[in-house]
């Protein structure tokens, strides 16, 4: 399976200075202790499903949550994580009565009262009016710093005026022919340059782009079985809708883990196609490969893992993969439907130095628009190209998300926005270092371009079990400390992360940074009480 030589850069997880930061927090001290009664998210909520439900915060700041009014039960006490989530939730519904009526409303006709099932949160969700440049505003009239960025989609920020006049333009033009525009090849041409991977094929979402390139790798191999990586999300699709995030009950051991259903109406017979080994562990790979001789198709993973905070692939991962894939003759697909585009101006690829066979783009690529690609080397689309894979939609190429993506690729996601970026993602990480050391706590943050996070730990996270071992109501309560700060963040605390736009500027970071201290400094409270209680 002849691939495209890497490109020569240097691979990643020692961080390229320039795009990569992971520092471990100075004089880490536990975290508050027992937290049973703070329990809502971040605990699976059932096969397959992310972890149960966040809430948000919202009102500009909340010193009194050091002492809230929860916290006030008796004289001199500090309130505890449970009493600090549930203070911060009360001042969320309080700024969010229109919400709070629409969501009402909305379960009559929209079931579940949303529009995808990751949008129901606690305590309600938030529903929102617009966007403009680096904010967004809901239907209470509040005003959000948005590094939510819509899962990952927003790095143009809103209204980008190149995206609203390639967008303008098209729909003058016509929004739909089912046939090849200029803009398409214009957007192939680009990512060839940035991905160095030569021919691309387009969708409509990050689903669709890994079920081709699942699609394409048993295709091309004639085999059946794939090999997914614990913990990775790929879209819900049957073929990755496997081992996402699996209760502890059903993972199996860590040497062996086992194909657990991510989603309830998959048949097992499906499942038991997909087999688990865990992030960073090359030699699980070679065991699954020489148990299985002939009949691994290939492995597609996340190369940086943004479905559990942000987890780097330790060096050699990637290429040893590669070379280990290469030698049983199977492939590697990237899913970089998250790093695409947010990672660095070449997502994983450039960060990593390690060019895979097969890439899936979608989210940021679009420019707010829905769009997805898969790009290959010259061997894999060559099966594209001679139809023994027929990769079809109705929609692919679409003339409107074309024109998006194009000023996307030529003039949003440009040199000078990622040096903007960097120098913000700078200014988050130092001053959220700043907050955890100042306050003793056991965290640390990690980032990776547009894109970072806090976890909270002091332990080593290089795979989906030692993330899950993270108590999430921490992320939680930061979240809900963001929220009512005026700074949205993604909603599922410990898994997800920041997204900074082309459009952010340093008063944004400073709101967000106005936030973590005094979230770290509510929260190096609660530790010591219960430090001082044990
Ligand atoms: N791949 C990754 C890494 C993702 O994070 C997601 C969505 O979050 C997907 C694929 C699926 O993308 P979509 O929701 O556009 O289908």
């Amino acid at each position: 399976m002849p691939t495209q030589p890497a490109r020569p850069q240097p691979e990643l997880a020692r961080p390229q200075p320039a795009l990569t930061h992971q520092q471990p927090a100075q004089a880490p001290a536990p975290l508050a202790g027992p937290t049973s009664a703070a329990r809502p998210q971040n605990g699976p909520a059932g096969p397959g499903r992310r972890p149960a439900t966040p809430q948000r915060p919202g009102r500009p700041v909340t010193p009194r949550s050091a002492a809230g009014p929860a916290a006030q039960g008796a004289p001199g006490a500090r309130p505890s994580l449970a009493e600090i989530i549930s203070e911060q939730e009360r001042i969320f519904i309080e700024r969010q009565p229109e919400s709070g009526r629409l969501a009402q409303q909305a379960k009559e006709a929209l079931a579940g009262g949303v529009t995808s099932s990751w949008q129901i949160a606690r305590p309600q969700p938030v529903w929102l009016s617009h966007g403009s440049g680096s904010k967004l505003y809901d239907v209470d009239g509040n005003e959000y710093v948005d590094l939510h960025g819509g899962y990952g989609v927003s790095l143009a920020g809103h209204a980008h005026p190149a995206i609203v006049e390639a967008v303008q333009r098209q729909v003058a033009n016509g929004t739909h022919f089912a046939q090849p525009t200029r803009d398409a090849l214009a957007v192939a041409q680009q990512l060839s340059e940035r991905f160095g991977l030569p021919q691309w094929r387009f969708g409509n979402s990050g689903t669709e782009a890994t079920m081709d390139a699942v699609h394409l790798m048993r295709a091309i191999t004639e085999r059946d079985l794939i090999i997914k990586v614990e913990g990775c999300y790929h879209g819900h699709h049957d073929s990755v809708q496997v081992s996402v995030y699996p209760e502890p009950d059903e993972m199996g051991p860590a040497d062996r883990p086992a194909s657990a259903p991510s989603s309830t109406g998959i048949p097992k017979a499906l499942t038991d196609l997909t087999l688990i080994v865990g992030f960073n562990d090359l030699a699980a790979v070679q065991r699954v490969l020489e148990a299985h001789p002939g009949q691994i198709a290939g492995l597609i993973l996340e190369p940086i893992m943004m479905n559990a905070g942000i987890i780097l692939p330790e060096p050699g991962y990637l290429a040893g993969l590669k070379e280990l894939l290469h030698a049983h003759g199977a492939l590697l697909t990237f899913d970089e439907v998250k790093t695409g585009l947010t990672a660095g101006p070449a997502g994983a690829i450039g960060v990593t130095g390690v060019t895979p066979d097969l890439i899936c783009l979608a989210k940021a690529i679009g420019g707010g628009l829905s769009v997805a690609a898969v790009g290959g080397t010259a061997a894999v689309m060559e099966h594209v190209a001679n139809g023994d894979y027929e990769m079809v939609g109705t929609f692919n190429g679409n003339p409107l998300a074309m024109a998006a993506t194009r000023a996307m690729l030529y003039e949003v996601a440009i040199p000078e926005a990622y040096q903007r970026i960097e120098v913000l993602r700078q200014q988050a990480v130092a001053a959220t270092e700043r907050a955890i050391a100042v306050n003793g706590l056991a965290a640390r943050v990690v980032s990776v371009g547009a894109k970072g996070c806090i976890v909270f730990t002091d332990q080593p996270v290089t795979d989906f079990r030692s993330f899950l071992a993270i108590d999430g109501n921490y992320s939680q309560a930061h979240w809900l400390f963001q929220h009512n700060g005026g700074v949205f963040l993604p909603p599922w605390g410990k898994a997800e992360q920041w997204l900074i736009s082309v459009q952010h500027d340093a008063s944004d970071i400073e709101r967000f940074n106005g936030n973590v201290a005094r979230f770290a400094a509510s929260i190096a409270g609660v530790g010591k009480v219960l430090d001082s209680a044990g």
